[in-house]
């Protein structure tokens, strides 16, 4: 195991990062790598198995109930309409989620053990948090609600692409980024630490040509159904969108040595010493130390 994952390193193909083959990557995936590098290799690059494959239920919910929002806020209907149509809009998304997982060789795990309970605890959950979110102040005071498709941002060898959960636009154009939280923990660094909430906004800008006011969190709450809104302080600038624009390099440049020289940083166990015990590459990452 070992050897075939320092071979897989080794073997990584020259010519990847062609000026006309840029990588694809989300902004999650970026935000991995600054984590840990050889990570970031081993899921997306020599694809290198997994110690294990697991996920679980509450994952597929929070997937699921993003996939149900993105799409009952888009629908032409009233807002009881929306809610009415939620519960089986988000049926069909856990269903989609929770097969594709299998697909993909996961071993689910049910909280409780019961499937049936689970998914029936889920649709309650899921209409309830669909009704706070587009009964919420936040959501009631835009005067239009934008979800679109993806957006991309290349760097010199890469394409940084991501899917934006809410712009909330009022009435006089000026815009919100909103980023919909539905897992238990929140932990954010602030703003210059998270490629992500950076990605948002240097989109945002690049499509309406405006900075967006703020950046918001609206963080449902599943196991008492209370939906906070959480504002990052921090202003948006233009030195903002420059930070993205250097941070994109900088990783870029990282990468791009990384793959060439067929090594990659690890995550620095001072940081966050649970991140590597819980890493699903545990047993090839330290047979290739
Ligand atoms: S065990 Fe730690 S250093 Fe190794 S790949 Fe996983 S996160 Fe990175």
């Amino acid at each position: 195991m070992s050897i075939e994952a320092e071979e897989k390193i080794n073997f990584i193909k020259d010519g990847q990062l062609s000026e006309n083959k840029k990588i694809k990557m989300s902004a999650s995936q970026a935000s991995l790598f600054n984590e840990c590098g050889l990570l970031w290799s081993f899921k997306y690059l020599t694809k290198i198995k997994p110690d294990k494959l697991v996920t679980y239920d509450a994952t597929i919910y929070g997937s699921a109930l993003h996939s149900t929002l993105e799409e009952v806020l888009l629908l032409e209907a009233s807002t009881e309409e929306k809610i009415e149509v939620a519960s089986s809009i988000f049926l069909r998304e856990f269903k989609k989620h929770f097969n594709k997982s299998k697909e993909d060789g996961f071993h689910v795990i049910i909280a409780g053990g019961d499937l049936k309970k689970a998914i029936q605890n889920h649709i309650y959950s899921a209409k309830l948090g669909v009704q706070k979110i587009l009964n919420s102040d936040l959501i009631k005071g835009y005067d239009k609600l934008i979800c679109e498709g993806e957006f991309n941002y290349s760097s010199e060898h890469f394409e940084i692409v991501a899917k934006i959960d809410l712009v909330g636009m009022y009435a006089d154009e000026t815009y919100d980024v909103v980023d919909f939280k539905t897992g238990k923990h929140f932990h954010f660094k602030g703003i210059k630490d998270e490629l992500q909430a950076l990605f948002y906004i240097m989109v945002c800008y690049d499509r309406f040509k405006i900075l967006p006011n703020t950046f918001k969190f609206l963080k449902y709450d599943k196991a008492n159904f209370s939906l906070k809104e959480i504002e990052i302080e921090e202003e948006i600038t233009l030195d903002t969108i420059d930070y993205f624009k250097n941070a994109t390099k900088k990783l870029d440049a990282e990468i791009t040595t990384s793959i060439e020289n067929k090594h990659f940083r690890k995550h620095d166990p001072t940081q966050k010493a649970q991140y590597c015990q819980w890493c699903a590459y545990k047993t090839a990452c330290s047979k290739v130390k």
